[in-house]
């Protein structure tokens, strides 16, 4: 069936979660590629829309790749560890992160739409974490006993899977504090189900008296597609600014013409390019790595043939740092 004419909660539901079923899709050969143990933690989940961006019977697609369980993520390699940003026994504990100045991070919840291979994620049962009512509350109060936050991040996994009810009610409380000028959204669902932009959706956003900010994930020009732009073009009708961030990956975007191509295709759908974020060492993920010296050749590049806005930052998360370190 047509993805297109599900909602985005059965577009979820019907995610490819086989790689039989994926493989038999883009006509591939199973028996080339499966690894049973690089899926057995984290799964292979894949929404339909964004496989269809993928071209069929390429192994080296730069979106497959992003996706697909391979047999290299079995290998250990010395500094890939289960928890490279030292954060994640915090997020569990409680729902709001306040490491930086004048921002606070809410993990609404674990879950995402999509398994990113290179994700720190897959190393976590945080997919079971939800942000409890009696949470909530708390962030909400730590809010505002904080006069010295003006931004607060909703982030996740992804906080575009909570539906618009429970949205609209946060952003209801949210709306209460008089210190807090904005609220940023860190999604990727935009990019990999942008059926989720529904125009019950944006009536929420437009509920809110403050300033709004929606950063999504894209690594590839690929990966924007019609479906992509509309989903944008409604976001930006609202008065939404919108950011990108990515992550540099081997073999999917390690190239000046695919950088230079993503800036390029960002700008044309309205978004501006935030961060490149250099990988977190997680477990079984070694094979996406650049290493810093070759990250900087590309960004020099990319300044060289680029408008100084279409460059993104090139930077690293660091366990206890004051901001995220920029490289370039
Ligand atoms: C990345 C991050 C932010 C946001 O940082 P910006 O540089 O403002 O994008 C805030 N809090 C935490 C914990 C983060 O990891
Ligand atoms: S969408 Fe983001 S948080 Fe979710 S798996 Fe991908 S990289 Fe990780």
């Amino acid at each position: 069936m047509n993805h297109q004419n599900l909602s985005w909660q059965q577009q979820l539901s019907n995610a490819f979660s086989n790689i039989t079923d994926l493989c038999d899709y883009l006509e591939l050969n199973p028996a080339e590629i499966f690894s049973a143990n690089a899926s057995a933690n984290f799964p292979l989940r894949v929404p339909h829309s964004f496989v269809a961006r993928m071209e069929k019977g390429n192994l080296n697609d730069p979106l497959l790749k992003q996706v697909l369980p391979i047999a290299d993520e079995m290998q250990t390699f010395p500094g890939f560890s289960a928890d490279p940003v030292g954060d994640l026994a915090a997020i569990t504990e409680v729902g709001v992160i306040h490491k930086y100045h004048g921002r606070a991070l809410f993990i609404m919840t674990g879950s995402c739409a999509i398994n990113c291979r290179y994700c720190f994620r897959r190393n976590f049962p945080y997919s079971e974490f939800q942000l409890s009512k009696q949470k909530q509350q708390q962030a909400i109060a730590y809010l505002k006993n904080n006069p010295e936050i003006s931004e607060i991040i909703l982030s996740g996994g992804d906080p575009l899977l909570l539906n618009d009810h429970k949205l609209a009610e946060l952003i209801a409380q949210l709306d209460e504090i008089p210190h807090l000028k904005r609220i940023r959204i860190h999604s990727r669902l935009p990019i990999v189900l942008p059926a989720r932009i529904t125009s019950e959706f944006i009536d929420v956003l437009k509920q809110s008296s403050k300033q709004m900010v929606l950063v999504v994930h894209c690594n590839h020009a690929n990966e924007l597609n019609e479906e992509v732009k509309t989903a944008c073009d409604k976001i930006r009708a609202a008065g939404i600014s919108l950011l990108n961030q990515a992550v540099l990956l081997k073999g999917v975007n390690d190239s000046a013409e695919a950088l230079h191509a993503l800036s390029e295709k960002l700008f044309s759908f309205g978004i501006l390019p935030y961060y490149l974020h250099l990988l977190d060492k997680a477990r079984g993920t070694a094979h996406f790595e650049v290493s810093e010296v070759d990250a900087i050749a590309l960004m020099q590049q990319l300044r060289n043939t680029l408008p100084g806005y279409l460059v993104p930052k090139l930077a690293r998360e660091e366990a206890g740092a004051a901001a995220k370190t920029l490289i370039f």
